[in-house]
């Protein structure tokens, strides 16, 4: 990237820019900075002040350098650089905690809510503040922190053999440094039920020099894992994206995408198609594409659902089914993540569905007339999964 066309970072070496510690060492914090850096964004500066009033601001510089100044609607700069419409809450609609989380919490910073896995949110701290955040109230809101108690979600989590999938997040879930993660994870490997564990990180996109083969040889000792990053456009994937997301593929850490819906900047088919198609050609999965939840402030990112269903509807059968996520809303309240997309199924009788493809073709399915589908391998399936949950 060319970073030496800002003043500021002019005498910057490549060794220095491609160094985490770098990056880590010059994030970008203020008003005044992004203004010395854009002085495009001038006439912004008071609006940027007014939401820092209420909310954090921090950028990685390596992702401030993607911006192009000259198009106001940068998708690089809408997910970064404050707006005085996050002040706007939506009467009726906003809600501070929408998925419920906090009534999911048996312990501060736990969420349970599926029977089988949790979601452990180990730090507060993210590099890039995305401006659309979902858990703003507790990531962005500079007066709140997540009460984090890892030693008590540890002994819960242990205490609870039902749970095998662990989702380490945040924040940033790479953010805790090496050593805290380090701990964590090997806290987790050693409990017998825990089976999965993943690490949900935007670093790949935000700061992908943080991917070194360090903290990958750190990672791989608690296989298996899988990594959850978090890519929202296109020119988000950089040489420097793709050689972090190699590196953990190269080190068999299934890496997948969670990307968000987000007006302006991914809302429509040929944005999100090209990239789902750049995230499986660097061998990450596109996995979730989810609908901009109903927290504070982030009413302008939002899309009609419709535009989520004809987003889908131009990827299913049209790219690799490889580069196809799932269309999910976490529904408001805490309900889970509920799946949406265009029906394929036109109608259904007992000997026959209906179905359309996606080229709007008509095709017809015939039922068969034998409909007992018990297998004979259940009971002793069964079986051995209660003795694993009670040992
Ligand atoms: C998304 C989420 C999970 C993981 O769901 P998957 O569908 O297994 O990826 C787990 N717990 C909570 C609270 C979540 O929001
Ligand atoms: S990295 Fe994730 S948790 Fe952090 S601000 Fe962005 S969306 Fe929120």
């Amino acid at each position: 990237m060319n970073w030496q066309r800002f003043k500021k970072w002019a005498h910057v070496t490549p060794e220095q820019w491609n160094d985490w510690r770098w990056q880590y060492q010059n994030l970008v914090t203020t008003p005044e900075e992004l203004i010395e850096l854009f002085p495009e964004f001038e006439q912004e500066v008071e609006d940027i002040r007014l939401t820092l009033g209420k909310y954090k601001f921090s950028s990685s510089p390596y992702y401030l350098s993607l911006i192009d100044p000259t198009n106001p609607e940068d998708p690089i700069k809408l997910q970064t650089v404050p707006s005085r419409l996050e002040m706007n809450i939506e009467a009726g609609v906003d809600r501070r905690d929408p998925l419920a989380e906090d009534r999911d919490m048996p312990v501060p910073g736990l969420v349970h809510r599926y029977p089988d896995r949790v979601l452990f949110l180990i730090t507060e701290i993210c590099t890039l503040y995305c401006r659309f955040c979902t858990r703003r109230r507790v990531i962005l809101e500079k007066e709140s922190h997540i009460d984090r108690q890892i030693d008590q979600g540890i002994d819960y989590i242990k205490k609870n053999p039902h749970i095998h999938d662990v989702i380490i997040s945040g924040g940033d879930a790479l953010v805790v440094g090496e050593k805290l993660l380090e701990s964590v994870m090997s806290r987790l490997r050693a409990i017998p039920h825990i089976n999965i564990i993943r690490l949900g990180s935007r670093i790949p996109p935000v700061c992908p020099m943080r991917i070194t083969p360090e903290l990958v040889n750190m990672i791989k000792k608690y296989q298996p894992v899988f990594f959850m990053t978090h890519f929202n456009h296109p020119f988000e994937i950089t040489p420097e994206a793709k050689k972090a997301c190699a590196l953990l593929v190269d080190n068999g850490i299934p890496v997948m995408n969670q990307a968000v819906l987000l007006r302006k900047i991914n809302s429509c088919p040929v944005v999100m198609r090209k990239l789902c198609y750049d995230l499986i050609s660097m061998r990450v999965k596109p996995y979730y594409l989810y609908q901009c939840d109903l927290s504070e402030g982030i009413g302008h990112f939002r899309t009609p659902v419709a535009k989520g269903i004809e987003i889908m509807e131009s990827l299913r059968g049209h790219v690799s089914g490889l580069a196809v996520p799932t269309y999910v809303i976490d529904a408001p309240g805490g309900g889970g993540k509920i799946p949406l997309g265009p029906n394929y199924l036109m109608s259904h009788s007992d000997h026959k569905v209906i179905l359309r493809n996606y080229a709007q073709k008509i095709y017809e399915y015939n039922e068969p007339l034998e409909t007992d589908c018990r297998c004979s391998t259940t009971e002793a399936i069964k079986k051995a999964l209660d003795v694993q949950t009670q040992s």
